[in-house]
């Protein structure tokens, strides 16, 4: 049994948390806003009251936080590095930045811990069921300590070698194509029903046919029924994950217009006041220029 640190319990968080716990690890965990612990608290965690306590020399340290910004001020929270290190791993696995992972790995690695970068696909219900595919970069005594971990709370894992930010480029990539794929289908949807086929028709068809994954099975169903709440993936993290990908096209030198187009779906739904809708919520940007929403 290890003794670990987990910080960020929200949506994601919460469920990730309470499978490590249930596998047996001693927990110590964290949040800014207090009063999200009490399940854990009953599977044995510790609450503490700030991200260096949820920290101990040589131990494994879990942040699940909504973006780089969250991840950069609890990483320079007063004591966190120095109470990681000698020899403590943080296992970063929001969705962030390549370049915040990069840093965040040259910070540790000087500060005697290291830095892994685990980003995960999946949405809080595939986090429960210990479902998760997470995505693993950093160095190699890191993430061979990282995935026995990671194992209990996903059903793969896919390794991207050394580089801290290798993971996090996997991870928008991944992002990107669920916002395209959500984007074509709101399209396509929009001509169905403005042509007389039942969107939820379509839906059946290509999730059962051509596109039987999950992404079109899922959110196809949501996008076909107009149902975007209770939010899974919110849709200022939608926007986020977005602004990110095309961060990181920029300084690639890699033009991705289709990701401009998701980008402005997602800003005109914030626009709109949809901030506690599903990123999915984008569809509705198609619906509505057909005048159909
Ligand atoms: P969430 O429900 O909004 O939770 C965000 C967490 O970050 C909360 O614990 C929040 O604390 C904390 N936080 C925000 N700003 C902070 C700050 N400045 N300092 C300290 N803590 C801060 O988000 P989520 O859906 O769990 O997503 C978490 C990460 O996983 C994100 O990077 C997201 O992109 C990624 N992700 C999400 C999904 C999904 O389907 N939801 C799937 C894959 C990956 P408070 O409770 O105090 O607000």
């Amino acid at each position: 049994m290890d003794r670990i640190g987990f910080i960020g319990l929200g949506r994601m968080g919460q469920p990730v948390a309470r499978n490590l716990a249930a596998s047996g690890h001693a927990l110590a965990v964290w949040n800014r806003s207090p009063g999200k612990s009490g399940p854990l608290l009953e599977a044995g965690a510790v609450e503490v009251d700030r991200p260096s306590a949820a920290c101990a020399p040589g131990a494994v340290v879990f942040t699940m936080l909504s973006d780089d910004r969250a991840l950069e001020e609890v990483v320079s929270s007063e004591g966190f590095l120095d109470r990681l290190s000698p020899g403590g791993l943080h296992v970063s696995m929001s969705t962030v930045a390549p370049a915040t992972s990069r840093r965040l790995a040259g910070r540790h690695e000087k500060a005697g811990s290291a830095f892994v970068a685990a980003p995960v696909f999946g949405r809080p219900d595939a986090a429960a069921a210990r479902k998760l595919w997470v995505c693993v970069s950093g160095a190699p005594a890191g993430r061979e300590r990282a995935i026995p971990f990671l194992r209990t709370i996903g059903q793969g894992i896919y390794e991207f070698g050394d580089d801290a930010g290798a993971a996090s480029v996997a991870k928008l990539c991944g992002n990107f194509l669920i916002a395209a794929a959500m984007e074509s289908m709101a399209e396509a949807f929009a001509l169905g029903e403005k042509s007389g086929v039942a969107p939820g028709a379509l839906a059946k068809l290509f999730g059962e046919t051509l596109f039987s994954s999950p992404v079109y099975q899922n959110y196809g169903k949501s996008i076909a029924e107009k149902k975007f709440q209770p939010p899974g993936f919110a849709l200022p993290l939608g926007l986020k994950d977005m602004s990110l990908v095309l961060a990181a096209a920029a300084e690639a030198r890699a033009p991705m217009p289709v990701a401009n187009l998701v980008r402005d779906r997602l800003l005109s739904g914030l626009a709109r006041g949809r901030e506690d809708y599903d990123w999915s919520a984008l569809a509705l940007g198609a619906a509505e220029d057909a005048g159909i929403a």
